[in-house]
């Protein structure tokens, strides 16, 4: 018996419950029920040429920067749980955006994304990628807009799943076909998915999934990850990083795990984004509670989201639940399990309403236990232009709620106080 996280269970056909709570529990040395914490740096080999072996291949253990038993265990369990074929987890959301946009584009590549983004993604793709040499266009979130925006160079298109704050829904089939069209890759944000317990975009037509792990997989607001999962049958053939060369191109030399290989290669080998094992034991653990958390609290936002909707003291309020909500059809397609944790509404003064607030917290953070709040006016989208926090739902008198697992009737009983 050994204590190699290739020695894992891999129980396809489980339901996502089953699957969070038993794949991937590696076997071995103390067989323990849970993920053991290897604080390794590196790990030693009995010869020569078992060393030139690995530092050939790099698929087992050599460097805990590329590769740690504790953290392969938690990708191995992300991979099951989003439907996918490989999965490296890096050290937060954002280096796993990085990290999936780098595995496709290079300098003199284009990426178009939805524009109802994460402030961070939008960030990287306006400020950090033209550094590279890599531009973006930022699009209504539907198919015909991003259509009208690809490019001969466009490698690859982005969405979130459910966007932040205002619950777009991504339609993933429709811009799967438009990305594969054009020879490019669909990459979805899957946060608010929550690991593939909402939606597995991978099982309709994306070919890569990026998240951050510190909102629902965590759980609890005690540690940052990320991680990229890639599925199977995507064509790399019309991407020049992977058919440059000839024989020598990555296409030839790796095959169908290239584009697995080139993330774990830039995000964890060459940039150095590792996530910390006891980060991935506490991610892993987060995932063991995820189905009955998001639930709670999927169950949970979309009764407020009903009961704000008819109080007289609330404006609009933003919830892809609600058949209110413009994308409410496609989170009927999409979804299953509940419409996410988070929705947004107007209160006539944000300020005073916050300061009274007692069971809602005011963090920036999503996906916590506790049920969180900001006002993203002045704080998550307080660099974005005006013009475009407009655009992605959010006002001077907007609230941003984040749904945790406390009971409705707190809650309900907090925010009419607060009011
Ligand atoms: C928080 C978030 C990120 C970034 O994740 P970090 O772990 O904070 O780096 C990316 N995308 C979405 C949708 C997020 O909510």
């Amino acid at each position: 018996m050994s204590d190699t996280p290739a020695d894992t269970t891999h129980p396809q056909g489980w339901t996502f419950e089953t699957t969070a709570v038993q794949s991937s529990i590696p076997r071995g040395l103390g067989q323990t029920i849970g993920f053991p914490i290897h604080a390794a740096a590196a790990f030693q080999f009995d010869t020569l040429e078992e060393a030139q072996l690995e530092f050939q291949q790099n698929t087992g253990l050599s460097y805990a920067r590329l590769q740690n038993p504790t953290v392969r265990a938690l990708e191995d369990r992300i991979t099951t749980l989003e439907g996918g074929a490989a999965t490296v987890a890096v050290a937060s959301g954002q280096a796993a955006t990085l990290t999936a946009i780098l595995s496709v584009c290079r300098a003199g590549d284009h990426v178009v994304s939805a524009s109802s983004l994460f402030g961070g993604t939008t960030g990287m793709l306006g400020n950090i990628l033209p550094l590279m040499g890599i531009t973006a266009t930022l699009v209504d979130n539907t198919p015909d807009a991003v259509r009208a925006a690809m490019q001969p160079n466009t490698r690859l298109v982005w969405a979130e799943m459910i966007s932040n704050p205002a619950g777009d829904i991504a339609d993933i089939r429709a811009f799967a076909s438009v990305a594969h069209e054009h020879g490019a890759l669909l990459a979805i944000d899957n946060t608010c998915g929550g690991a593939g317990f909402l939606c597995r975009p991978l099982s309709h037509g994306a070919d890569i999934v990026s998240q951050s792990l510190t909102k629902w997989a965590g759980g609890h607001g005690s540690v940052l990850g990320g991680a990229v999962t890639v599925g199977t049958g995507h064509d790399l053939t019309r991407n020049p990083i992977y058919t440059d060369g000839g024989e020598q191109s990555i296409l030839r030399v790796r095959g169908d795990a290239a584009l697995a290989w080139r993330q774990r290669w830039f995000g964890a080998h060459q940039l150095g984004m590792t996530l910390a094992p006891h980060s991935a034991f506490l991610i892993a653990q987060g995932l063991e509670t995820l189905a009955l958390r998001l639930e709670r609290e999927s169950a949970t936002a979309l009764a407020l989201a009903q009961w704000l909707e008819a109080h007289p003291k609330v404006g609009k309020v933003s919830y892809p639940g609600l058949s209110s909500h413009p994308h409410h059809h496609l989170a009927q397609t999409y979804l299953r399990g509940g419409q996410g944790a988070v929705l947004t509404f107007e209160v006539p003064d944000p300020s005073t309403f916050l300061s009274r607030v007692r069971v809602l917290r005011i963090a920036p953070n999503l996906g916590d236990v506790r049920t969180l709040v900001v006002h993203p006016w002045t704080t998550t989208h307080g660099r974005v232009p005006e013009p475009a926090r407009h655009a992605a739902g959010v006002t001077p008198t907007t609230i941003r709620m984040s749904v945790g697992v406390e009971a409705l009737r707190d809650l309900q009983a907090d925010i009419e106080q607060a009011l």
